[in-house]
């Protein structure tokens, strides 16, 4: 595995790649690495000749210097783990490179940002397009390749590719989880042992949530009631929202009749974790499961 850090000889790799006929995959990260971003690297390998995975921990998209600089870091650790995974390239750009002195020029998009994450984190989701749309012009892929864990991120990627005629392919990728459920998340580095326990709550929500439905329940009032009160009956958890969505539009709805995103957020001491699934009344089924035609269509 190759290691960029210059926009140009990244901008020059993927010309030459591009000559060869060959398809680059790209996974955008932030690095400390877990088994669900491997899951995306091998998911680009299926699509793809070259992978390449970026590591940029993104200034814009966090609200406070302070949560930036505490972001967890292991670079060693993140290159043996993108080079077993079969990466071409780890793209590792510095902040002064990716955000020179100047500039001006943001990506926003508009309504799929504004509820859920949005609505506490106003400026988060112009950060993350605002990145991913300058990775994209720097690392000119065929396919890139996001985790479903961030749904609503996933959402507004494929919006802005969309509206911004981007042509590039965008694949979902399943949210991969530990033994006990809980959604691999580099932030899971923050919990203490109690409130790791604790961060089980939100798999646990989504869990009684699908039961529900699996019951035959379709009102979205008690489905809600019920992932609410797996979460306030952990005292270490603070809910932030639990919604349920409309998966393409992320528009509020009020029953499941139609397969709906429920999405959580809570913060399980001094850490904001996020978790989701899709229910259907069909199957319930978690949003790693098959959603191809769902998020094809997104
Ligand atoms: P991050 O490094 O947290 O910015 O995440 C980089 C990519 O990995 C994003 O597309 C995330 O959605 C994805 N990702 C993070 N956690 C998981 C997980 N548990 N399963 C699958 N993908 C994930």
């Amino acid at each position: 595995m190759q290691t960029i850090t210059d926009i140009r000889a990244m901008q020059q790799w993927a010309d030459a790649a591009r000559l060869r006929g060959q398809r680059i995959g790209f996974v955008p990260t932030m690095g400390y690495l877990h088994a669900g971003h491997v899951s995306l690297v091998e998911l680009a390998r299926r699509h793809a000749d070259r992978v390449v995975a970026s590591i940029f921990v993104n200034p814009l998209q966090f609200a406070a210097n302070q949560e930036m600089d505490r972001y967890p870091r292991d670079l060693e650790r993140d290159t043996k783990l993108l080079s077993e995974a079969g990466t071409d390239v780890l793209f590792l750009p510095s902040t002064e490179t990716m955000y020179p002195q100047g500039a001006q020029t943001t990506v926003k998009v508009e309504r799929v940002t504004q509820g859920l994450c949005g609505a506490a984190r106003p400026t988060h989701f112009a950060g993350v397009t605002t990145v991913v749309a300058k990775l994209f012009h720097i690392v000119k892929p065929h396919v890139a390749v996001f985790g479903r864990k961030d749904f609503q991120q996933l959402v507004a990627i494929r919006r802005m590719v969309l509206d911004l005629n981007m042509d590039i392919e965008i694949i979902g990728g399943p949210i991969v989880r530990e033994a006990d459920g809980l959604a691999m998340s580099s932030r899971n580095a923050y919990l203490s042992a109690a409130e790791r326990k604790a961060a089980l709550c939100l798999s646990r929500a989504l869990a009684t949530a699908a039961a529900e439905v699996e019951h035959g329940i379709v009102d979205g009032a008690r489905i809600l009631d019920a992932a609410q009160r797996v979460i306030r009956n952990e005292p270490l958890a603070r809910l932030e929202y639990a919604t349920l969505a409309d998966p393409e539009t992320l528009e509020e709805v009020s029953s499941v009749r139609a397969p709906a995103l429920l999405a959580l957020a809570a913060h399980v001491g001094k850490t904001r974790l996020i978790d989701n699934c899709i229910l259907s009344r069909e199957s319930t089924v978690e949003s790693r499961e098959p959603l191809g035609t769902l998020n094809s269509r997104l």
